[in-house]
């Protein structure tokens, strides 16, 4: 790949409608802004429980080929147009939840050696060299097998690039501050009777919450293109999500907001200037990260 734009961020998730949910905003933002967006997904979601009834008799590949062009239609509706599934369709397939004997099928990405995927994530950072990386905190922000072994590939991919001589500058995890998740799900409650949906979810059903002091940067997006992109991104993953704005749910049913502003930890990397309104929170992943000329062919 030759003739990358200066600035190159990397997304590393779980399954298609992750990107969507975690990074709408972010994704949206930086293609808007001329970026190089690239997703690597690591599972094509084939044990998704699926919403809508007329598509409910998709299990399995069938799915999984369903929700690859869920997640080509929410690309679309992002402006990105580099999305990846890790080692390509199929390699690795879907865990299920935490705990299920679909743990222990070969193949899925729970079972993969973890230096061996983060290999293949290595090839993509040689070729795109990213600036900037994003993914999931240890716990894969809410203990899914899936999500904790895409935080480890990524993670150990982050090392070994830098050992081949490929760094990567920033690293961040997906987070939401606790005092804003709190106002949305109070508001949540009071809205609840107007709109579609019976039943709220918990703050504890919102992955990567933690205490404010832990946030350093918020890419803010109210009001903007980029919320109305990540709504139409959600809405692409129709198996998985149903949207009414400003909320959605899941298979589960259980509303939730959806975030316009979408907030991230930096764990890796030198954290950049701050946003002196935003409490010197960062208000871009590049921030501090000198924008270096197009990648060039991988050496
Ligand atoms: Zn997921």
């Amino acid at each position: 790949m030759t003739d990358l734009p200066g600035r190159r961020l990397l997304l590393v998730h779980a399954h298609p409608d992750d990107e969507s949910i975690n990074n709408g905003v972010t994704m949206a933002r930086y293609a808007a802004e001329g970026a190089h967006v690239t997703l690597v997904t690591c599972t094509l979601g084939e044990r998704g429980e699926v919403i809508p009834p007329e598509l409910a008799h998709l299990s399995g590949a069938a799915l999984g080929a369903h929700r690859r062009g869920e997640l080509a239609d929410a690309m679309h509706a992002l402006g990105v147009d580099d999305f990846r599934l890790l080692g390509g369709p199929g390699r690795f397939t879907d865990s299920g939840m935490m705990g299920l004997s679909d743990n222990d099928e070969p193949g899925c990405l729970w079972q993969a050696d973890v230096d061996a995927a983060a290999a293949l994530l290595v090839d993509v950072i040689r070729e795109v060299r990213p600036q900037v990386l994003v993914t999931y905190d240890p716990n894969g922000g809410y203990g899914h097998p899936d999500h904790i072994q895409a935080h480890r590939i990524a993670m150990r991919a982050v090392e070994l690039a830098a050992e081949a001589g490929c760094p990567v500058a920033k690293v961040y995890w997906n987070r939401v501050p606790r005092s804003h998740v709190e106002d949305a799900f109070a508001r949540l409650r009071d809205e609840l009777p107007g709109s579609p949906f019976e039943k709220a979810a918990e703050i504890e059903d919102v992955p990567g919450v933690v205490d404010d002091e832990r946030i350093t940067t918020a890419i803010h997006g109210e009001g903007t293109a980029h919320a109305s992109a990540k709504a139409a991104a959600m809405r692409a993953h129709a198996t998985q999500i149903t949207v009414a704005e400003p909320y959605f749910v899941l298979s589960n049913d259980l509303a939730q907001p959806l975030l316009t502003t979408e907030y991230y930890e930096l764990v890796r990397g030198e954290r950049g200037d701050g946003d002196g309104d935003d409490g010197g929170r960062e208000s871009d992943l590049f921030a501090g990260v000198a924008a270096a000329p197009g990648s060039g062919a991988a050496s």
